[in-house]
């Protein structure tokens, strides 16, 4: 069995901004990832077609001093970029929003396609069992998926799930559509439209994305909650409907369309602080869930469990 100091489960923001500070301490922390790819909600899909999509977060915005230096060195090393046009100063990765997390995500041990299925505590330990019928030993835990999944993990029964039972995270629809040819573009990205789509944008209008007339469009949390379970593509059809209504477009003109289910998109209700943990140090809970529904807020909560957890380590 693998044994190793410290473990994280999730390398999306938080995951990877808590290894980085782990590791600029001399400590190697090892990431358990469930998806092919790391960023999690930092997201990026490509089409056999060339289509390009940022169907999870649309931006990044910095209200802190330390995230702006971290936005500040990506864009030094040309993975984050102003998207112009816009009404106020907003940051994407460039070409593409996951290559924010892929910058974040050099040099450190990340183990892809892997997903915790089971974490038990043993003594002074934490067994890690996943779905490639592994089981991982760490000293120290650090899970930063979404609270829900992070529930499932520990158990509902666990005193630090009774402690973040008050955090509520919706779900959000994103339809992903390339029209065949340039139309009269109204706008380029708006925000509520209507209850139904609470977002929408010309997502190849972004800088350094390929030249197609491509879309992404949220549909309201209200309403992504009414239809959760209803199947991707009669998602996707109605949401195309309402969108060519907007846009004033015939929807025959349709190259590609898809619809992803985030089921846990956005941060209702959080956790006030920014990370929770067991007594010992041993245990941490973390994600933009503990602070708000934003990059920044999964990076600031990631950094902040690394800060405590060095203490420990230190003391
Ligand atoms: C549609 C949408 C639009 C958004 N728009 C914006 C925006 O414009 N601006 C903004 O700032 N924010 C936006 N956000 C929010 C932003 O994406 C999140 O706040 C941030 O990415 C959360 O990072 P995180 O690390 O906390 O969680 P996540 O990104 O969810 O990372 C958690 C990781 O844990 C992994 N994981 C979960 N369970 C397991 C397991 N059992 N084993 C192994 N791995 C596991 C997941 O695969 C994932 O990679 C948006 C989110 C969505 C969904």
């Amino acid at each position: 069995m693998e044994r190793n100091a410290i473990g994280i489960i999730g390398a999306g923001i938080a995951g990877l901004s808590c290894a980085r500070i782990l590791q600029k301490h001399g400590y190697t922390p090892v990431l358990l990832e469930k998806g092919r790819g790391v960023g999690g909600r930092v997201a990026t899909r490509r089409t056999d077609e060339g289509f390009q999509f940022d169907h999870g977060a649309q931006f990044i915005t910095a209200r802190s001093l330390d995230f702006r230096d971290v936005i500040a060195s990506l864009s030094r090393e040309g993975a984050a970029a102003v998207w112009s046009g816009m009404d106020r100063e907003i940051i994407v990765g460039t070409p593409s929003m996951n290559a924010i997390a892929k910058a974040l995500a050099e040099g450190l041990d990340i183990r892809r396609n892997t997903r915790v299925t089971e974490l038990s505590a043993g003594k002074g330990n934490w067994r890690a069992a996943t779905n490639l019928d592994s089981v991982l030993e760490f000293d120290r835990i650090i899970i930063t998926a979404p609270q829900p999944q992070t529930v499932d993990l520990i158990g509902e029964e666990h005193p630090l799930s009774k402690a973040v039972a008050g955090v509520r995270m919706s779900p959000c629809w994103t339809l992903m559509v390339t029209f065949a040819d340039q139309h009269d573009i109204p706008f380029t990205s708006r925000s509520a439209p209507d209850s139904y789509l609470a977002w929408i944008a010309l997502n190849s209008s972004k800088p350094e994305r390929p030249d197609t007339n491509s879309w992404v469009v949220q549909a309201s949390a209200e309403w992504s909650e009414r239809n959760l379970e209803r199947e991707p593509e009669d998602v996707a059809q109605e949401m195309l409907l309402r969108l060519c209504g907007v846009l004033r477009v015939d929807p025959s003109s349709v190259l590609h369309r898809r619809a992803h289910r985030w089921r846990y998109a956005q941060v209702e209700e959080p956790l006030g602080k920014p990370f929770c943990r067991n007594v010992a140090g041993t245990l941490y809970l973390g994600g933009d869930w503990c602070l708000d529904a934003r990059v920044e807020a999964a990076w600031m909560s990631g950094k902040a469990i690394a800060e405590d957890l060095l203490g420990e380590l230190n003391a």
